[in-house]
């Protein structure tokens, strides 16, 4: 049982710097669990608190049950892999990869075919006499992650192993770690700035800014129900459109109204918005709710009307950059349908079931 449990977890650095703040979580075992946010939120720290390089100001981490605050690296059973892969350069693939499990005396015999049958699992058992030097970034990569593997950790901790590699690559490594988490039934944390690679690796992430969580949930949950204004603009690409208003009655309606003039009838399912209370809200839509089959199929929905100042098409899908009053607005429509041009005024059908609603001063979801 590899659970890792954080307590009030707090980390201040020597310069007064609150990094990590009242952090708590329970990652069960065999989770792979994702820290995102942006650079400087604290992500980092927590992993290196985790993995004993960085000191606990205050709070607890526990390993397997055992409070490990004052236990060594070496001693939580644990396995890092760096951005900077961290590698030996004057020595071999092999060696590199045999390193830990060297120090801790295990049998020549053993050590050899660790390494040999996690290097067959990486694909890189041609490359085991190779100095780190004749190796490409994902090769070297794979090395690092070899590494892990051999000491049969409880816990791998992932931070930004992919950021140095060329987009292609990182595509494929992403889903190679993905097959080693079912694999190994090992429980890994993995530490990333990129939402895309939290939102297809992990089983939960856990959304940070400014040293404090923001939310922590499965990837879905997170895009369909952000708990506040930071995480749905964090998560989801391009990023979610923010109308800063309030909810007014009209003839029996009620509506939308943005502070410069965007008005936008709700839907018969919005309920929870009736009665009083909503006047500094924020409303937020996901491009693809604006102009896209499913924004269309309901002709009740109400339009939003802009000028097209950019196209971008992506293949199967198309963004749209429009300009309607003091908002530009992101739309991200399927290929093939209705053909736009920049320049043209354009009244696109927004999904306003799907939106979603803050209040304006705590940020927090209605
Ligand atoms: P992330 O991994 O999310 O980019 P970090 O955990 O590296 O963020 O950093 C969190 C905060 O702590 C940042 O403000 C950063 O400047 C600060 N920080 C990180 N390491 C140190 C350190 N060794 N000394 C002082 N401040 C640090």
């Amino acid at each position: 049982m590899a659970e890792v449990i954080l307590k009030n977890v707090k980390k201040v650095y020597d310069n007064k710097n609150v990094a990590v703040n009242d952090f708590n979580l329970e990652i069960k075992d065999k989770e792979f669990v994702v820290f995102v946010g942006p650079s400087g939120c604290g992500k980092s720290t927590t992993l290196r608190m985790i993995a004993g390089l960085e000191e606990i100001t205050s709070g607890t981490i526990s390993i397997d049950g055992k409070v490990v605050n004052e236990v060594l690296p070496k001693d939580r059973n644990i396995a890092m892999v760096f951005q900077n892969y961290a590698l030996y350069p004057h020595m071999s693939v092999f060696e590199n990869m045999a390193f830990g499990l060297k120090l801790r005396k295990f049998p020549k015999k053993e050590i050899e075919s660790s390494v040999k049958s996690a290097a067959e699992i990486l694909g890189i058992g041609d490359l085991l006499n190779r100095r780190p030097g004749a190796l490409s970034g994902g090769q070297r990569q794979r090395v690092a992650v070899g590494r892990a593997i051999v000491r049969k950790p409880s816990v791998f901790l992932f931070d930004e192993p992919l950021s140095n590699l060329d987009a292609k690559l990182r595509t494929q490594m992403r889903t190679e770690i993905k097959r080693l988490h079912s694999s190994l039934n090992a429980t890994m944390i993995y530490v990333t700035h990129d939402q895309t690679e939290a939102m297809t690796m992990g089983d939960r992430i856990v959304v940070m800014k400014d040293g404090f969580i923001q939310q922590v949930a499965e990837p879905l949950e997170l895009y369909n129900k952000p708990a506040n204004k930071f995480t749905a603009g964090f998560i989801g690409m391009p990023q979610m459109n923010f109308f800063y208003g309030s909810i007014i009655n009209s003839g029996g309606d009620r509506f939308f109204k943005s502070d410069d003039g965007i008005s936008l009838k709700l839907g018969n399912d919005l309920t929870f918005l009736s009665g009083s209370g909503y006047e500094n809200i924020i409303m937020g839509i996901r491009p693809e709710e604006i102009g896209s089959l499913t924004a269309k199929s309901n002709s009740t929905n109400p339009v939003i009307k802009g000028r097209i100042d950019v196209i971008e098409p992506l293949g199967s899908e198309i963004y749209i950059y429009l300009t309607c009053g003091k908002h530009e607005i992101i739309s991200r429509i399927e290929s093939g349908g209705t053909s736009y041009s920049v320049g043209e005024t354009v009244e696109l059908p927004v999904n306003i079931g799907k939106a979603h609603f803050f209040d304006a001063k705590t940020e927090n979801r209605l």
